[in-house]
């Protein structure tokens, strides 16, 4: 049976990138040998590093003064390197979710932290905004898009100091004015490649400001000299990110992509508020276009045991709540299909005639 593959990540990739990777997996580039035992200072993969970064590069609009960095560590590492590279006294967080969180308490230490707005008093169901960003911090990070537990912004905000912006389950998912930001940076497996590789968006500016030592691996300026061959890069995860840029590319970039995910989204938001058995969890309008949580509605709780069996049924996988917020959680990113969504819609409409 098709598998409609909704899980939060690693998660869903073009159906043309795995099998391309597949087939490099066993002979790259016609040298006769894998990607997976091929020298990284080879041309041919140097070529796969240029176009992976160019493509990266051209999809985003990123003027010449961004460069582009690809290592490894997750996004995780980087709620540490950020710090280490950029706050030397005090740093703004936007606390909306488990991972603006995490980043928060990874820069404790590095300097002062502020929390500036919080969505933690409703948990984490909305996305402040207003809220005053005071002029004296190094640096304010946010979470663009809330895995967990659901929440986007959907406009690039204004700040007077700079942006460092966590974008892994949203990169590419939406057209964005990268000069609002001074350094974006996630993990690939939602949105762009197999677990492994990490990128960071560095504005040059930004950089060489700190006092303290920073260990070669985690300064940035390291990896942007070094065009991310200092050391062994994610050489598999690299080459399906490049696939998967050029799968975008070919679909008409970002803007195009962008009014496939809205399409997407907001199938699955409508039938949600339409059907009798399920409701949203989050403030309409901070709505993410990438992480579609549901409940069961009032008074059909018990009914969550025998949607998670229906819907395996007919082939859905991943549908699982994360357990803080509960219910289910439709991950709807960019490789995944429309017909996807149709068939998640065509699911519920059915269980509500089952048990309505
Ligand atoms: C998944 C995720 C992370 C964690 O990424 P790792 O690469 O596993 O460290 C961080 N932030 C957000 C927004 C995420 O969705």
């Amino acid at each position: 049976m098709k598998k409609h593959n909704f899980g939060a990540g690693p998660a869903v990739l073009p159906q043309e990138a795995l099998d391309n990777a597949a087939k490099a997996v066993l002979d790259f580039e016609g040298m006769g040998i894998s990607l997976l035992t091929c020298s990284h200072r080879t041309k041919e993969f140097q070529a796969v590093m240029d176009e992976t970064v160019a493509l990266f590069k051209e999809l985003l609009h990123l003027p010449d003064n961004y460069h582009v960095v690809l290592v490894g560590g997750g996004a995780s590492t980087q709620f540490y390197m950020v710090p280490f590279n950029l706050l030397e006294k005090k740093a703004g967080y936007v606390n909306t979710g488990v991972w603006a969180k995490k980043a928060l308490k990874e820069a404790q230490g590095f300097g002062e932290v502020v929390t500036v707005a919080s969505s933690e008093d409703k948990n984490f169901s909305y996305i402040p905004k207003g809220f005053d960003i005071p002029t004296d911090l190094d640096y304010l990070h946010i979470t663009t898009n809330n895995t967990i537990f659901g929440t986007e912004y959907h406009q690039d905000i204004d700040s007077p100091v700079p942006l460092v912006a966590d974008m892994s389950s949203d990169i590419l998912s939406r057209p964005i004015d990268v000069t609002k930001y001074a350094l974006i940076y996630g993990g690939a497996q939602k949105n762009l490649a197999p677990a492994g590789v990490t990128f960071a968006i560095v504005r040059d500016d930004i950089l060489g400001k700190v006092s303290r030592h920073i260990p070669t691996m985690i300064d940035y300026r390291t990896h942007i000299n070094e065009g991310s061959m200092f050391n062994t890069p994610p050489v598999f995860p690299i080459y399906v990110m490049r696939d998967t840029l050029r799968w975008i590319k070919n679909l008409g970039g970002v803007e195009k992509m962008y009014q496939i995910n809205q399409a997407k989204a907001q199938l699955i938001y409508d039938e949600i508020d339409r059907n009798s058995l399920f409701k949203g969890t989050v403030a309409v309008d901070d709505r993410s276009l990438m992480n579609i949580c549901f409940v069961p509605s009032d008074g059909h709780e018990d009914l969550y045991d025998a949607f998670m069996k229906f819907s395996k049924s007919k082939g859905m996988v991943g549908l699982k709540g994360h357990r803080l917020v509960g219910g289910f959680r439709a991950s709807t990113y960019n490789a995944l299909p429309m017909e996807s969504a149709q068939a998640l819609v065509e699911c519920t409409q059915e269980f509500e005639k089952m048990h309505a």
